[in-house]
């Protein structure tokens, strides 16, 4: 389950995820992977965070910008209203780009979404408290004893997880700004959301740490979007 960032808007999408049994740390969660490449198969809804883009250029030692030229399309969120790069499925085949025969070709770099699979996480953007949740019916086969720590660990879910859910919160505030400016129709829309688009996916050094780079980029952007859209800081 991939959703763009911000509040989502769609009731139904909300309630049908408050009625998913929620993990707690120590819970019993025996899954492993199976390495069947099915949840790779007729991907067309992998969204990914500035994070995402991020692990990716770095593994690929490649910019952020390329990366998102070469594999992502760019979208407007229907209700965050946010800019969001999707991973473009193969044409020939409409699975992910990086699915090789059965295989992920950027394993160690892989998305948040892929790592969790097939738990889902919601994160309530006003306290950055994270959830998480199986979809069910679960693939894969099983691990015995063990728990949702040890498979956040062992994705390397729990190293990035400060930096996602500070991601969600930051995603959630922008499009609440833009929303309360008016949305498509103010008449800066435009530029407002091509700087936020940099400031989120593209302004990134991947020699550096991307967690201080992200602080930095909101800290620059905030009274650049307020003085686009003409609202207070
Ligand atoms: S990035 Fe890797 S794990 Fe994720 S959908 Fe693509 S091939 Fe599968
Ligand atoms: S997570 Fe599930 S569907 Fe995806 S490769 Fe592993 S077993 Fe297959």
């Amino acid at each position: 389950m991939s959703l763009e960032p911000g509040r989502t808007g769609e009731p139904e999408l909300k309630a049908a995820l408050d009625q998913c049994p929620r993990l707690k740390p120590g819970d019993e969660f025996p899954f492993a992977c199976a390495g069947c490449g099915d949840c790779c198969r007729n991907r067309r809804d992998l969204v990914l965070s500035g994070l995402d883009l991020y692990r990716l250029a770095r593994w690929m030692r490649l910019g952020p910008r390329t990366v998102a030229e070469a594999f992502c399309r760019r979208e407007i969120g229907a209700a965050s209203l946010l800019p969001v790069l999707v991973l473009r499925p193969s044409a020939r085949t409409g699975d992910c780009p990086f699915l090789e025969g059965d295989g992920c070709a950027v394993h160690p770099a892989r998305p948040l979404a892929c790592a969790l699979y097939p738990l889902g996480q919601s994160i309530d953007p006003d306290t950055a408290r994270v959830e998480y949740f199986p979809q069910l019916p679960l693939c894969g086969t099983t691990a015995p004893g063990r728990t949702l720590s040890d498979y956040l660990e062992h994705s390397g879910v729990t190293e990035r997880a400060g930096a996602d859910a500070s991601w969600a919160v930051e995603c959630t505030r922008l499009s609440d700004l833009l929303r309360a400016a008016g949305g498509r129709e103010h008449p800066r829309f435009a530029p407002a959301v091509r700087r936020i688009e940099r400031a989120l996916y593209y302004d990134y050094s991947t020699r550096d740490e991307f967690y201080p780079q992200f602080r930095e980029n909101l800290d620059t952007l905030y009274p650049v979007v307020c003085k686009l859209l003409g609202i207070a800081p």
